[in-house]
């Protein structure tokens, strides 16, 4: 591998961006967290949204939020997680909402996958269903994670729904037709890194097309890093990237695309990253 990348997208001072989707409580960030933070927030990606998988991971998440005013934290049960979401653990996450509204934005990553089916279809279904529930009841929007599920997760929203919190499709993965009826239930698009990679043709067109008002970026870090860091750990830093690319592909520049994904992203949680 050479080791010449491109140099770092970079936005004007008063401009930041959020990363709307990181692991920041993963083992991939025990070592170095504050500089993991500290480099992004110097090249403007200023407000990170740490992502709970289960409970401990909740707690954990919430934890960083307690500790960094530019992240905010969101606690849930993981479709593969989805055996964990018992009603005790539930009711322990809503006490973690409850005493931690401050630091806590939303629900999730909830959804089905049915790629990996780490948890039985049904008892997913389940576990997603009661999720939206308890958001719905909570007034707080819902982070979805969906894999090859697509017509049973806009199934369930919509029975469950409508979400007047709103929620986000995380690391959308549907084709352009999907996208528009997602927002039609009051969902944001979230485009991940993949964006960059050469046979992600789908997802650009779904990037250069979703209405501005909807759109965020995101990294899903530690995963699926972008182009020129595919296969390295991901990190939210990595966001200009994603958004250089998204930017180049609705013809505008990076700041404009920051400027509207942050304003998007601070709408629907209700938080001002930076101050
Ligand atoms: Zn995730």
């Amino acid at each position: 591998m050479s080791s010449k990348k491109p140099p770092l997208p970079s936005l004007p001072d008063e401009i930041f961006l959020i990363d709307s989707h990181c692991h920041l409580d993963m083992d991939e960030y025990r070592q170095d967290l504050h500089q993991v933070l500290d480099s992004a927030a110097q090249h403007g990606v200023k407000g990170v949204v740490t992502i709970g998988i289960d409970l401990e991971s909740s707690l954990a998440a919430v934890l960083i939020a307690r500790r960094h005013k530019s992240v905010r934290a969101t606690v849930g049960f993981h479709p593969h997680d989805a055996e964990k979401a018992n009603p005790a653990a539930l009711a322990e996450l809503i006490a973690v909402v409850e005493d931690n509204a401050e630091e806590v934005v939303g629900w999730g990553e909830i959804g089905l996958d049915y790629v990996k089916k780490y948890a039985h279809p049904e008892v997913q279904r389940q576990a997603f269903r009661r999720q939206l529930q308890i958001a719905k009841e909570l007034g707080i929007p819902v982070i979805i994670h969906d894999r090859e599920a697509h017509d049973d997760c806009l199934r369930i929203i919509s029975e469950e729904g409508p979400f007047e919190g709103g929620g986000i499709m995380h690391c959308f993965s549907g084709d352009l037709d999907f996208a528009r009826r997602a927002i039609d239930h009051n969902f944001h698009i979230s485009i991940p890194g993949i964006v960059t990679y050469k046979n992600a043709d789908e997802m650009r067109e779904v990037a250069a097309a979703v209405p501005i008002e909807r759109l965020l970026v995101e990294t899903d870090g530690p995963f699926l890093s972008p182009v020129p860091y595919r296969g390295q750990r991901n990190q939210p830093l990595y966001t200009l990237y994603t958004a250089a690319r998204i930017a180049e592909l609705r013809e505008t520049d990076i700041a404009d695309l920051a400027r509207r994904t942050t304003e998007n992203c601070q709408l629907l949680f209700n938080y001002e990253f930076h101050r």
